[in-house]
Order: structure tokens, then C-alpha cells, then sequence
């Protein structure tokens, strides 16, 4: 490689004993900023170039990743470990060594070879493991604070599940005759086809819902799933959620997660069963269906704009109240705008 054979301008190796313990994170984000702003990690104010000592405590702080355009003179960092003067590396970490009291800029090859055997191994598998905590805590400090929302978004819908189920059920009950035809449609995205005069088939048009012709919807037992998750999560506001976080262990942190993002799809999915229902009963969809069917005695209709249901099949008719029933509002998101 090119890069490893040329050499920088030669600064004087230096060590700054500065850091007896771990340094904090505003320390760390200041190094951050520094590799953007400059693409020199061997320049920051409080790092050490001479080469760390081989044992002793190390921990990682961050990751670096250099970029060449922001350093602009074609040479990568040079690596304390294993080449000092040298143009090494674009991708580290910055790590602590407890036994000389500074950080370190080194590159990410730089393992077992150069150091005492499993030192870095072991400091980078802890880094990640605290990165992967702390990106779950950003996760539910965001979302934990939204379960009310979500809860009350539940609640909000549980008479129009209600209903979706109730007619979900009836309706396939009642899917013979004329009315059987629509499953049929449903399967083909609810395309209504008629055959014309001379036998061709024509599109006379799509229903809205067809999914409702479907499956039987289980909106309630969605929503009373969704319900048991959320009801396990509610810690309440910001400052609440703060507070729970700091005592829960990395598992239940990992399981209040896992309830979050599945309770939300079973909202999701509720949301979508009842939106088809709705979509569905909506007296201009029905009449579109009536009309495809042409003149007969199996019907499903609409009455008092859409809160009742009127089946018609085999000479029988009953009739559904959808009281409950509504176009289903937006799901709050899990994290603010
Ligand atoms: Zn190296």
C-alpha cells in the first residue's frame, strides 16, 4: 500500500499524561468535532503520539473515521502503535490506557500483533456493547415518553375494531350467492371485471377495502395486545422515562424495545383492517359493488350514509350498526419531528 510507505511532514512525539481516569464524553465529542473540522486525529490537543504502553488497562472511546478530502494532502494518520511518522490509517479508535494516563489515536488493524493479545480485541467488543446500549437509550428516551399517545390512539379505536370485526365476521358468514363473487375481486386487488356484449371482459371499475373481503379481521386482538405491551411500558414523561432508564439492565432495556416496536405494528396492522372496513362500507364503494353484480337479489348496502349495513343473500337480510366505525387517524410516530 502507498500510503503506508509515504511519510508525514515529522512532528515531535509527545505524551500527555492528562487523563488519570477515563476521560468523560465531552472530551471525546471535542475529538470528534477536531476529526471533522481538521482529518488530523495526531493534532488534537490532548493526544499522545508516542506509542502506548503494551498493557495495562485500555478502553475505546470512539471510533474515527478520517476523511482524505478534509485532510486534503493525500495522507492518511499515523498510528502511534505501529507507525508513528507514518501515513497509516482512516479508520481507529481513540482509546484510554489507564497505565500511561492518555489517549491514543490508532489504527483499526492495529490488534493482537501489536498489542498484548486480546487487549484492543476486548476494549473494541466492550465499546460496542456500550454503543449498542446507548443507541437503545436514545430509541426509548424517544419513544417511552409516546406510549400515552399511543395508548390513548389505542383506546381512541377500540369501538371501530370493535365494529370492523363484528362485520368482518358477518360478512364472511354471508359471502355466498351473488356476494361470493367478491372474493374473487379481492384477489385481484379488487378489480371489478364484467363481461361486455360480445363476451369480452371490461374493467368497470376497482372497490375500495377489498382486503375486508379477505380474511377475517382480528382488530380487537390486535389492539388488546398492543394494550398489554404499552400498559408494561408506561413510565411517563421525559422526566420519568429518564429515571426508569437509568436503573433498567440492558435486557429490559432490550425488552421495552421489543414491546415498543411491536406494539406499534399491531397497531398498525389494526389500523389497516379497520381502514379497509371503512373504506369498504363507504356507500359509494358499495353502490359500485351493487352495480357490478347487475340486478340481483344479493346485495350488501349502505343506510343512513354509512352507519348501517344492510346484507342481502339467499332471500334473507340483516342489517349491522357501525356506530364505531371511523377512517382510522395517523398513528403517533415514535419520535419527535
Ligand atoms: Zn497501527
Amino acid at each position: 500500500m502507498t500510503q503506508v510507505a509515504r511519510q508525514l511532514e515529522p512532528l515531535p512525539l509527545v505524551h500527555r499524561p492528562l487523563f488519570q481516569s477515563r476521560p468523560q464524553a465531552p472530551l471525546v465529542s471535542e475529538f470528534r468535532r477536531h476529526v471533522n473540522d481538521t482529518g488530523r486525529p495526531e493534532t488534537f490537543r490532548a493526544i499522545s503520539t508516542t506509542k502506548p504502553p503494551s498493557g495495562g488497562m485500555v478502553k475505546v472511546l470512539s471510533e474515527i473515521h478520517v476523511s482524505k478530502q478534509v485532510r486534503g494532502d493525500d495522507t492518511y494518520a499515523p498510528c502511534p502503535i505501529c507507525n508513528a511518522h507514518g501515513s497509516q490509517f482512516l479508520h481507529g479508535y481513540l482509546v484510554w490506557c489507564e497505565a500511561s494516563e492518555a489517549i491514543y489515536a490508532i489504527g483499526k488493524e492495529c490488534a493482537d500483533a501489536l498489542w498484548e493479545a486480546g487487549l484492543l480485541e476486548r476494549a473494541v467488543s466492550e465499546f460496542q456493547q456500550q454503543q449498542r446500549e446507548a443507541s437503545l437509550e436514545m430509541i426509548l428516551l424517544d419513544a417511552l415518553p409516546r406510549v400515552p399517545l399511543l395508548l390513548a390512539w389505542l383506546e381512541q379505536h377500540e369501538p371501530a375494531a370493535a365494529d370492523t370485526d363484528r362485520l368482518s365476521r358477518a360478512f364472511k358468514r354471508s359471502l355466498s350467492g351473488n356476494l361470493a363473487a367478491l372474493e374473487g375481486a379481492a384477489k385481484m386487488g379488487g378489480q371489478l371485471w364484467t363481461a361486455g356484449d360480445d363476451g369480452q371482459l371490461v374493467l368497470t371499475g376497482t372497490m375500495a377495502g377489498s382486503a375486508f373481503c379477505l380474511a377475517p379481521t382480528q382488530a380487537a386482538r390486535q389492539l388488546n395486545s398492543a394494550k398489554q405491551y404499552l400498559q408494561g411500558i408506561m413510565f411517563g414523561d421525559d422526566d420519568a422515562v429518564l429515571e426508569y432508564l437509568t436503573r433498567m439492565s440492558l435486557k429490559e432495556k432490550q425488552a421495552a424495545s421489543n414491546a415498543v416496536t411491536r406494539s406499534r405494528q399491531m397497531l398498525e396492522k389494526a389500523a389497516e383492517q379497520i381502514r379497509c372496513a371503512w373504506d369498504f362500507t363507504r356507500p359509494e364503494n358499495l353502490e359500485r359493488i351493487n352495480g357490478w353484480g347487475g340486478n340481483q337479489r344479493d346485495r350488501i348496502s349502505a343506510i343512513g350514509g354509512g352507519w348501517r349495513v344492510r346484507i342481502n343473500v339467499g332471500g334473507k337480510h340483516w342489517y349491522d350498526e357501525l356506530k364505531g366505525l371511523v377512517a382510522p387517524a395517523p398513528i403517533p410516530a415514535l419520535r419527535k419531528d
